[in-house]
């Protein structure tokens, strides 16, 4: 009893965290060493938003090692890559208004946080998603998959 009790005080001292049964938000660090320290990630089904918070613990700028976090399907990975590519930086290497990107977080360098929340009634079961960081060349490294869970 104690111990949830003091889980509640720690979720209540986080109002960026919105309270519920499951949990409906992960961090993912984007590290001078050009990887994300996730390669999966699992969206419970029982959540009708889910926020995906990214953070660079590193030192180095957004214009030497700068990540985002962009979610597409798999098969729209690459067209979104190429066209965040000719987008540039300005444009934080995602094309604006490219509909195959279902949520992206800014491009941020070392020491910067960003967060985004995905509507989970855009994802559909069996659908293989792929999330990435778009600036140039660091999906090869920074990439990994998300699911909508059980
Ligand atoms: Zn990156």
């Amino acid at each position: 009893m104690t111990r949830q009790l003091l889980l509640l005080a720690l979720l209540a001292a986080a109002p960026a965290v919105a309270w519920s049964a499951v949990d409906c938000a992960v961090e993912i660090h984007g590290t001078d060493q050009m990887t994300f320290d996730k390669a999966e990630i699992t969206v419970p089904k029982a959540c009708t938003s889910f926020t995906v918070t990214l953070a660079h613990p590193g030192q180095m700028p957004k214009n030497v090692m700068g990540h985002n976090w962009v979610l597409s399907t798999q098969a729209d990975m690459q067209g979104v890559l190429d066209d965040g590519l000719k987008a540039g930086e300005a444009q934080d290497y995602v094309k604006p208004g490219d509909t195959r990107v279902l949520a992206h977080t800014r491009l941020i360098g070392g020491g910067e946080t960003d967060s985004v929340t995905l509507d989970t009634r855009s994802l559909k079961a069996g659908t293989a998603y792929s999330f990435y960081c778009s600036f140039p060349f660091h999906s090869t490294l920074m990439k990994g998959t998300l699911a909508l869970g059980s």
